[in-house]
């Protein structure tokens, strides 16, 4: 298994160098930004296996720099932060934080709280998908392609099954109308964006107008903010 790679976002260059080192002498690869910016772009750059993240951050803040690292490829992220009370904030944004450390804290215990990250997230990722999602009154079965409402079935075309599945597959998370084009349609080229709207817009028509969300200037989301 090669060597798993984890960024470190924080501009207190003495926590950066205790954390690193110690991160490092774990057998760790470790890459280092200091701004919300670079952090972003490091982590489209290196894909690590998981995110330290602090919340103050110059540029911008931990938590937008979360939501644009999340946007680009889900990734764990554990938040550094300098009060407890934050811990509540980071879970209310559902940003995607897997876990959090108040500072102070020592590097020991940071490094604790990483492996039981990875440890999770690596038997999320093994446990199957689930069949069945909820969707407000509704219930999507996924092996059985078909939509129910109070147990009847809602009928929907292939595709608008396919579209919400895709959406439902990865509740909270923006899909541009290029990314449903190439997953649903299979179209990696020349497909017109206008299509997805008019299946969106069926969608809203079966489902209520609340279920699929549009997320301005990106394109389609279902459920809450991510
Ligand atoms: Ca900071």
């Amino acid at each position: 298994m090669s060597r798993r790679t984890i960024v470190v976002v924080e501009d207190e260059a003495t926590i950066v160098g205790a954390v690193a080192s110690r991160l490092r002498s774990e057998g760790f690869a470790v890459e280092t930004a200091a701004t919300g910016p670079d952090g972003v772009a490091l982590c489209a750059r290196v894909a690590p296996d998981l995110v330290v993240l602090d919340w103050m951050l110059p540029g911008f803040d931990g938590i937008e720099a979360c939501r644009r690292i999340q946007a680009e490829r889900p990734v764990p992220v554990l938040f550094l932060t300098a009060r407890d009370a934050e811990a509540d904030v980071l879970v209310g944004l559902g940003i995607g934080a897997d876990d959090y450390v108040t500072k102070p804290f020592s590097p020991r215990e940071l490094v604790a709280r990483i492996h039981a990250v990875l440890r999770r997230t690596a038997r999320a990722a093994e446990e199957p998908a689930p069949s069945r999602i909820a969707l407000g009154r509704d219930v999507l079965d996924l092996d059985g392609r078909r939509l129910l409402r109070d147990g009847v079935e809602v009928p929907l075309t292939p595709t608008e099954l396919d579209l919400l599945a895709t959406l439902a597959g990865r509740p909270g998370r923006a899909f541009s109308r290029d990314e449903l084009l190439a997953e649903v349609w299979e179209w990696r080229t020349g497909g017109s964006t206008r299509t997805v709207d008019s299946h969106v817009a069926a969608l809203r028509r079966k489902l209520g107008a609340d279920v699929v969300r549009t997320v301005p200037g990106h394109g389609y989301a279902l459920g809450d903010r991510a």
